[in-house]
């Protein structure tokens, strides 16, 4: 039998098939398994759709088990191995959440771009004004390196190299990049970067989560602090 709740599940409300981590034994990381859940199965309650600041097209709810019955052979991988394929599941997800970053900066630097040479402030485009081409060689320098810290993640995950440490280093880096670009695309953009008639302020609210879901900011620096510490034992 199933029991407990987990907030925060993406999808959640219309997933046919969920993947869900219990306890089943001793406390600590080995007393933890992972299971195939079905939609739908008895005991399984979705909570309310949380009406988040931004990612408003995504539903995210919490999850309820009261008493769920799950066969045995649901069981994913060995009992207790639970946790070791979390982490597992993490290091590729923080990938996802780095290209998301690279994703919501680029479509910010190209609606910036194009605002700023369209847009005339004291007679001239605001694209020859000095402070507004600072903005757009931060974004764009600061996005080429989040998309080569992405790449170099996802071609040693390819490879079956770790990467455990390179795929925090471009979630952390690629989150925090993104966040900055679109404040400096609604910056470019004045007042209308403020209103939805141009998608800079809506970047910028979907952008602000990815330094939190798949770990937040301050967790990929533990992770990247724990790995570079075991590098240099090795020397
Ligand atoms: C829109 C959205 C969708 C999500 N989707 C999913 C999903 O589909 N599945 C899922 O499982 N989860 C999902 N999450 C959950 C998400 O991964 C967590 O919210 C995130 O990992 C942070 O955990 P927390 O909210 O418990 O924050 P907390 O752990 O309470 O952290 C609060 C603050 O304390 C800091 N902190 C915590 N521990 C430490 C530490 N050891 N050292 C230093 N600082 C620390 C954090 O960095 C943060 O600043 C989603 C969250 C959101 C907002």
């Amino acid at each position: 039998m199933l029991n407990g709740s987990k907030q925060w599940i993406t999808s959640g409300a219309y997933a046919g098939v969920l993947i869900v981590w219990a306890r089943t034994g001793e406390s600590g990381s080995r007393g933890i398994s992972a299971f195939i859940v079905e939609g739908g199965t008895p005991g399984l309650k979705v909570g309310k759709h949380e009406d988040k600041l931004g990612l408003r097209a995504s539903n995210t709810v919490a999850l309820t088990f009261e008493n769920c019955g799950i066969p045995q052979e649901n069981l994913l991988a060995a009992e207790g191995d639970g946790f070791k394929l979390a982490m597992s599941a993490l290091d590729g997800g923080r990938i996802g959440i780095a290209s998301q970053g690279c994703g919501v900066a680029s479509a910010a630097l190209e609606a910036s771009l194009s605002y700023s040479k369209e847009r005339t402030a004291f007679g001239a485009r605001i694209a020859e004004f000095q402070a507004i081409r600072w903005f757009l060689a931060n974004i764009a320098t600061d996005l080429s390196a989040a998309r080569a810290l992405t790449l170099r993640a996802a071609s040693r995950k390819e490879r079956g190299q770790p990467f455990t440490k390179e795929a925090s280093m471009a979630k952390l880096f690629a989150s925090e990049m993104a966040y900055r670009a679109c404040d400096r695309a609604v910056q470019i953009h004045g007042g209308y970067g403020y209103i939805d008639e141009f998608p800079v302020e809506r970047y910028l609210r979907d952008a602000r989560v990815q330094t939190l879901y798949e770990g937040t900011s301050e967790i990929q620096r533990l992770v990247i602090a724990r790995e570079v510490l075991k590098e240099a034992a090795t020397f």
